[in-house]
């Protein structure tokens, strides 16, 4: 919400913020220039409460809806309320967003379009009988996955056909839990591919570009930690291919709005996995390597507006890492809401840093634990690396426990260094260096550091 805040006040657009309860105190609702409370701390009742959002845009006469990167952004039957309201959603049509929701959707336009698709089953697995089918003239190992499914949640990789029934129950089981669906899909498990997602940007006009790639394969539980603008494992030849790959797919499809393509790379192959019809978390660093606000773009082009550029005025340069700053144990993950006693963000030439922080701020139980995003960018990589440390090592939030000492670790890991790691790259790293992270904790403890 403070990201989208800036871009409007930079635009000279006034801003209602809506808020739960919990969020009283949060940043964005003390800079907007007005604000409306939806409701008490479970989101259920406030960011999900549609009747209680519509009728926060009624009192306050706001015209527009800027639906943020989670809770409502993929929700096509809430963008086509907000239309049938006459207020205009910044996001893609709602007939896109449905195309690309359910995961099982999201391939099968993929494969209309001519995107490369992840071997997998046809559709969703209603029985066991079919799982095992599917999973035989697939070969193992395979991923089940949900086809509702978010934040990496809802997976289960199956090494061995052995191990299917407990796997498929599970699975469903959790995207039940999960999602309120159980239905789920098998992949071909891919052992060692990188993540590689491709930002777009189109308008009402049919002008369409793509900002180019992020690798965010540095990931725990399928979700992602460090991301990085361009990504050190594409050749320029693999770069063009998948840049090509991806317009063709969003022309033949009609798309305005952003939108990010992800795929998994292996062997010089690409196979896509899914489309978010929403601005993401990790956008700054596409921001960083080619000067694009993208929030203003997509408010521009929400607007009515053609885009203020062509794909041949996009010039990329250096590299961008995001570090995203939870607030959790660095060793067990576990979440570690609470006060934040002290907070000195870095700063320097190149940082940005996008967080809602400050000393006294409460950081709430009940939502995601992302508190900050720590954006560095270098003339190139080597450089970006180095000003990531001196900012790592600058930055202090107490009170909470943050992955900040996660980040300095990996900072100064040798793969990291190389530009060489996988989407299991990280988990492997944190399973074999529980002591090393063990003796790290200690002497922050000691210091007082961080
Ligand atoms: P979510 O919507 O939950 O984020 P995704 O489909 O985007 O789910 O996948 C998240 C991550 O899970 C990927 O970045 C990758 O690390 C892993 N993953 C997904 N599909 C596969 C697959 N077929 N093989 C190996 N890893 C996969």
């Amino acid at each position: 919400a403070l990201r989208i805040l800036r871009a409007c006040q930079e635009m000279g657009l006034k801003t209602v913020a809506v808020h739960s309860t919990a969020d009283a105190d949060a940043m964005h609702v003390r800079l907007a220039d007005e604000s409306v409370c939806i409701g008490p701390p479970p989101s259920k009742q406030s960011y999900l409460n549609v009747a209680a959002l519509i009728s926060a845009m009624e009192i306050t006469g706001a015209d527009a809806l800027h639906p943020g990167v989670g809770f409502l952004s993929e929700n096509a039957s809430f963008a086509q309320v907000v239309e049938e309201h006459g207020l205009v959603f910044i996001g893609p049509k709602p007939e896109h967003i449905a195309l690309m929701g359910d995961k099982i959707q999201a391939k099968k336009t993929a494969w209309d379009i001519g995107l490369p698709l992840t071997p997998g089953s046809e559709g969703a697995l209603e029985s066991l009988e079919r799982a095992k089918a599917a999973a035989k003239e697939i070969g193992y190992p395979v991923l089940i996955k949900a086809a509702n499914g978010g934040g990496g949640k809802g997976m289960q990789v199956v090494w061995e056909p052995g191990k299917l029934e407990e796997a498929y129950t599970m699975a469903r089981t959790e995207a039940q839990a999960s999602f309120g669906n159980d239905t789920v899909y098998l992949e071909r498990y891919l052992k060692s591919p990188r993540h590689i997602e491709v930002q777009i940007l189109g308008d009402h006009h049919g002008n369409i570009v793509h900002l180019g790639e992020r690798d965010c394969s540095i990931q725990r539980r399928h979700q992602k930690v460090w991301e990085e603008a361009p990504s050190p494992g594409l050749t320029p030849q693999l770069r063009d291919q998948l840049g090509e790959l991806c317009l063709s797919a969003m022309k033949k499809l009609g798309y305005w709005s952003v939108g990010t393509l992800e795929f998994l790379l292996e062997e010089g192959k690409f196979y896509f996995i899914e489309m978010n019809t929403r601005l993401q978390v990790e956008h700054p660093i596409t921001e960083m390597v080619t000067g694009i606000d993208l929030v203003q773009e997509q408010i521009r082009v929400a607007a009515g507006l053609p885009l203020s550029f062509q794909q041949k005025d996009i010039v990329w340069q250096g590299h961008a890492i995001e570090c995203r700053i939870n607030a959790e144990h660095p060793q067990t993950f576990l979440p570690s809401p609470g006060l934040v006693t002290s907070y000195l963000p870095p700063g320097g030439l190149h940082v940005r840093v996008d967080s809602p922080l400050y000393s006294g701020y409460k950081v709430p139980p009940y939502y995601d634990s992302l508190v900050s995003k720590l954006v560095v960018y270098g003339h190139n990589r080597s450089a970006c690396l180095a000003r990531l440390q001196r900012a790592l090592k600058e930055y202090v939030i107490t009170g909470v426990e943050t992955l900040l000492p996660l980040h300095l670790r990996l900072v100064n890991t040798p793969s990291i260094l190389q530009g060489d790691y996988d989407i299991r790259w990280l988990e492997t790293f944190l399973a074999g260096n529980q002591e090393e992270g063990l003796e790290h904790e200690r002497s922050d403890t000691d210091t007082g550091a961080h």
